[in-house]
């Protein structure tokens, strides 16, 4: 498992938001940062350094952010996968529960080759319900998801039991 302690230092605890009760993991300081950031990206990279990956998916929209400087770093295509309604052409769409509710992600139809191997990578991995509605729609598509990568895993949440068909690598666990 990557062991990179450090981002911590660059995260933004705020209390009660977008609820009360619950700590959002704020990540713009860490962005912000020239080292940081790079050094984020390149963690991400190092965590995934034993196998090859076609294209890397992106969730929106913090998950851009990173998926793009990781695509670019492997020399691998960029993937987003939206929020229902925003992407232009045919989509494939997966709803997914919420705590309150449910919401739907899309991506492009022919965004993913049958047989690809696919990274997916986001920011915070939580509940696990985001990232597995990706996993969903990349093996949809027929792609083969090698890896899920995330800055930040809050343990509680059991994102991790949820997506144990999965290699997840996160680098820092709260
Ligand atoms: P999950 O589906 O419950 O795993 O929630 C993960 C999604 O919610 C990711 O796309 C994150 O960007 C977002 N998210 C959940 N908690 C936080 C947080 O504390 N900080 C930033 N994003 C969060």
């Amino acid at each position: 498992a990557l062991d990179a302690t450090w981002v911590r230092d660059h995260i933004r605890p705020i209390a009660d938001y977008p609820q009360p009760g619950v700590t959002f993991r704020d990540i713009t300081p860490l962005l912000g940062d020239a080292a940081a950031f790079g050094r984020a990206v390149d963690d991400l990279v190092t965590g995934f350094h034993d196998v090859e990956v076609s294209r890397v998916v992106g969730i929106e929209s913090r998950g851009f952010i990173l998926a793009a400087p990781v695509a670019y770093r492997l020399r691998a295509g960029f993937v987003p996968v939206r929020k229902a309604g925003k992407l232009p052409w045919a989509v494939a769409r997966e709803e997914y529960e919420l705590e309150y509710g449910s919401d739907k992600l899309e991506i492009h139809r022919d965004a993913i080759h049958p047989d690809e191997p696919i990274l997916i990578v986001d920011d915070v991995l939580a509940t696990g319900g985001t990232a597995e509605a990706t996993a969903k729609l990349v093996e949809a598509l027929g792609g083969r998801v090698v890896g899920i990568g995330v800055m930040i895993e809050l343990e509680a949440l059991g994102g991790r039991a949820k997506l144990a068909n999965h290699r997840v690598e996160s680098l820092t666990r709260y």
